[in-house]
């Protein structure tokens, strides 16, 4: 029934029946922190701004068409199997990696000798994806936790490669009773859970999402290397194709409209007991979802769409996960050799300041507020969750940078704005609002200082935890007033 729906070339025609099916299921970190890694360790490793984007699409893709009957249930069933989900035994973990590593490692010397970095860039999403969701979805943080001094371990599961230990992901959905692989789910088996309980990491209103997020970075390193290497032992120059390919003008056009998909339905869908995926809940809107979502689903599909809605990807790629068929030895992954720091800059509160006069409009006149910040940390932007209609708003959000160990200083710029528009060909109409006690300022700007942990700048001190966090707000002439009250921190990785 699904697939006599589908039309060639399109995503879907029946966008309604559509939205009703696909708040069913999310299969992962939320999408931000699959977004952010993906810029940060592909920026890391070279790869040009495009090819970025593209692979932050891929990325995404891999869950999108997980959960959406919008591809064809052969396509879908495959894409299911990349996320860590369902395995409950230290050896089915261990047998589930080594196929992925095995197909993964075909794929990329099948693409490097085809000559087609296109497909390599949808290879590293997909690889980038289910790498991260293993942090996320297993045990691994609660068996490796951070030293006694803060420090987080950097130890993954392909550079050491423990056996011993009793390591599982959760159960997916709560009430699977047959595995993957046809075999009883056991009894006991955690679920994969939600905003509020289970055994993931998704996003940070969910514990220990700080350190899944930390692996999930070393790890994603560690991929592209080995891909890299893969890559080489076929062609010495297709690498570099693929770190600089570009796009013509009106696929560049394309890519720009499936970013805006990533976020904007990330961001914004609701129901089912999904209040967004963007980073955490309280960010789903319905009827801008309700907007935006149906024209892009009946979109014709750009050439990175196709990448895995059509063609043999995800089946090449999920070939023998979750079999018992015994794998081939995992190669030797090199460990993590950057020596890095974790910047955390946590939000403790956002509120509307009170100081509105009589016939001052208040941030949002139809109601209460719709916040979300965009903090720029060492050149990289953050946009984190939107608030739908809180005033006040305590441990609102929190990011995580990761600079070099030898870097003195980071600048910072931390915005507020309040959601007031759908996104409308992709201008925003959003308000800034004033959190900056300086007539005509809006933002705020500082500078963490690496050696002793101070900020300096447009805030002066030492701000490090939860009972310790600076405050600042907008002032008088300027409009939309608010207060924030921060700290950031900072980790080694070990
Ligand atoms: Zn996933």
């Amino acid at each position: 029934m699904l697939l006599s729906l589908q039309m060639s070339g399109q995503k879907h025609f029946s966008a309604l029946f559509l939205l009703v099916i696909f708040y069913n299921f999310i299969f992962a970190f939320d999408t931000a922190p699959h977004f952010d890694l993906t810029r940060f360790v592909l920026h890391e490793h070279g790869f040009n701004n495009t090819t970025i984007k593209i692979a932050q699409v891929e990325n995404w893709l891999t869950d999108y068409y997980s959960s959406t009957p919008t591809t064809s249930k052969e396509n879908r069933a495959d894409l299911e199997k990349l996320h860590f989900d369902n395995l409950f035994t230290t050896a089915e973990i261990q047998n589930n990696w080594a196929w992925l590593i095995n197909n993964l490692k075909i794929a990329t010397q099948k693409a490097a000798k085809d000559d087609k970095p296109l497909e390599m860039l949808a290879i590293i999403g997909i690889g980038l994806h289910a790498t991260q969701d293993f942090y996320t979805h297993s045990n691994w943080v609660e068996t490796h936790p951070r030293f006694p001094d803060g420090a987080f371990q950097t130890a993954t599961f392909l550079s050491t490669l423990v056996s011993a230990q009793n390591l599982f992901t959760g159960k997916y959905p709560a009430d699977r009773k047959i595995g993957f692989d046809g075999k009883n789910v056991p009894p006991n088996a955690e679920i994969h859970g939600d905003y509020v309980n289970g055994l993931n990491h998704d996003s940070p209103v969910r514990p220990n999402w700080t350190e899944a997020y930390v692996f999930a970075y070393v790890a994603s390193h560690e991929l592209l290397e080995l891909m890299q290497k893969w890559a080489n032992e076929v062609d010495p120059n297709f690498w570099l194709k693929v770190q600089q390919f570009q796009v013509n003008q009106s696929d560049a056009k394309d890519l720009e409209y499936d970013l805006r998909a990533l976020k904007n339905m990330s961001m914004w869908i609701k129901g089912k007991g999904a209040d967004g995926h963007w980073k955490g809940d309280k960010s789903g809107f319905a009827k801008f979802f309700d907007t935006f979502a149906p024209k892009w689903i009946a979109s014709k599909s750009s050439i990175f769409v196709k990448q895995i809605s059509e063609g043999d990807l995800p089946n090449q790629l999920s070939q023998n996960l979750y079999s018992s068929n015994s794998a081939p030895k995992l190669p030797q992954t090199n460990h993590f050799s950057l020596k890095k720091r974790a910047i955390i800059l946590q939000t403790t509160l956002i509120k509307e300041k009170d100081d509105v006069a009589l016939l001052e409009p208040k941030i949002d006149s139809g109601g209460k507020a719709d916040f979300y910040p965009v903090i720029t940390i060492g050149g990289q932007t953050y946009i984190d969750r939107v608030l739908q209609d809180y005033s006040e708003f305590e441990n609102p959000w929190v990011e995580i940078h990761f600079a070099d160990d030898s870097a003195t200083e980071i600048p910072i710029n931390f915005a507020i704005f309040d959601e007031d528009d759908t996104d409308v060909d992709g201008r925003y109409k959003d308000d800034i609002c004033d959190i900056n006690p300086k007539s005509g300022k809006t933002d705020l700007d500082f500078r963490f200082n690496l050696k002793d942990g101070s900020v300096s700048g447009e805030i002066n001190g030492i701000f490090q935890n939860k009972s310790n966090v600076f405050t600042s707000s907008g002032a008088k002439p300027d409009k939309n007033r608010a207060l924030i009250k921060a700290f950031v921190t900072q980790f080694l990785l070990r």
